[in-house]
């Protein structure tokens, strides 16, 4: 589909997206974006500690319940997930899900990219899925890469926070405001119901990077935030605030029923999104004329607060 715009984001286990990008994922879902999700491993041995307190539990089991919960947070969010199934500590992808990963980059040709921090002492597996994600972007560039489709250009990469991120090296160069969408990211998190000791936790790091957003000249309005680090250097032509492209008039609520009506759903990319998700949003195509380049517009040296 020729003006759908795609993005990409790689989770390590079947969670992951869910705590550390959901405002994100929901946010641009409402924006009309189609957002793949690529979830490499289900965490069926170091993230399903609810599961394995069940008892009689056994592997397949705690996959597919994580399967189903992160397949429903998906859902909630306005995403499409894609499984690999590729072990769990370790995770071990195949060549085939390399592969597959390429020929993903260049089918949908994402704006950018959301994954893991380069670090994680805690869990060897999110800098594992750092790796593959910039591997296959980089193979996914190469003329000379056997795969279909047109070689990749140069989307951004942005890692979003781990659970700790100061053992990570996570410095926060971007806080996006999530607050239209945070009940919905809320939704979301409470459909993973095998980690419940994670809801309150990312709820309140939501807050705290909200306030943060404000402090660092974003809208008053701004409750809710998520933090996230570039991995490339930003092209800009812009070294100020004043052709920022945040507009507080997105802090207002997105409404949480998803009524996507007929005769928008006639419309080739909202049938397209209709078909795709079945979501709390409505979605609600951008007016704002450099919306596309949002994110490759703010100078990041000091946290940019963008919406
Ligand atoms: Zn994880």
């Amino acid at each position: 589909m020729p003006d759908q715009k795609n993005i990409l984001v790689v989770s390590a286990h079947a969670a992951d997206f869910v705590w550390r990008a959901g405002g994100a994922i929901a946010l641009y879902a409402s924006r009309c974006y189609r957002v793949r999700i690529l979830c490499l491993s289900f965490g069926e041995r170091g993230e399903s500690q609810g599961a394995w307190k069940q008892p009689g539990m056994t592997i397949d089991r705690v996959k597919e319940i994580r399967r189903t919960e992160s397949t429903r947070a998906a859902g909630i969010l306005g995403a499409e997930i894609r499984f690999f199934d590729s072990g769990d500590y370790p995770i071990q992808p195949a060549q085939e899900t390399i592969e597959a990963m390429v020929m993903e980059y260049r089918e949908l040709q994402p704006e950018f990219v959301l994954t893991h921090s380069f670090l994680d002492p805690y869990n060897p597996d999110h800098p594992t899925a750092n790796r593959i994600t910039l591997e296959t972007r980089v193979y996914a560039q190469a003329l000379g890469y056997p795969a279909p489709g047109k070689p990749l250009d140069a989307p951004p990469v942005f890692l979003f926070e781990p659970h700790q991120p100061e053992q990570c090296e996570f410095k926060p160069q971007v806080l996006l405001d999530v607050t239209p969408v945070w009940e919905t990211k809320h939704k979301a998190m409470e459909s993973m119901e095998a980690q419940t000791h994670l809801w309150e936790y990312y709820t309140d790091l939501g807050k705290r990077r909200g306030t943060q957003a404000v402090r660092n000249g974003g809208s008053k309005k701004i409750k809710y935030a998520e933090a996230f680090q570039r991995v490339y250097p930003q092209v800009t032509d812009q070294l100020s605030w004043a052709n920022r492209s945040y507009s507080a008039k997105f802090a207002a609520p997105i409404p949480t029923s998803f009524a996507l009506s007929a005769s928008r759903a006639s419309q080739p990319s909202m049938k397209h999104r209709a078909e795709q998700v079945s979501c709390g949003l409505t979605c609600v195509p951008s007016i704002r004329t450099r919306n596309s380049r949002a994110w490759q517009s703010q100078f990041p040296a000091s946290p940019a607060t963008i919406s």
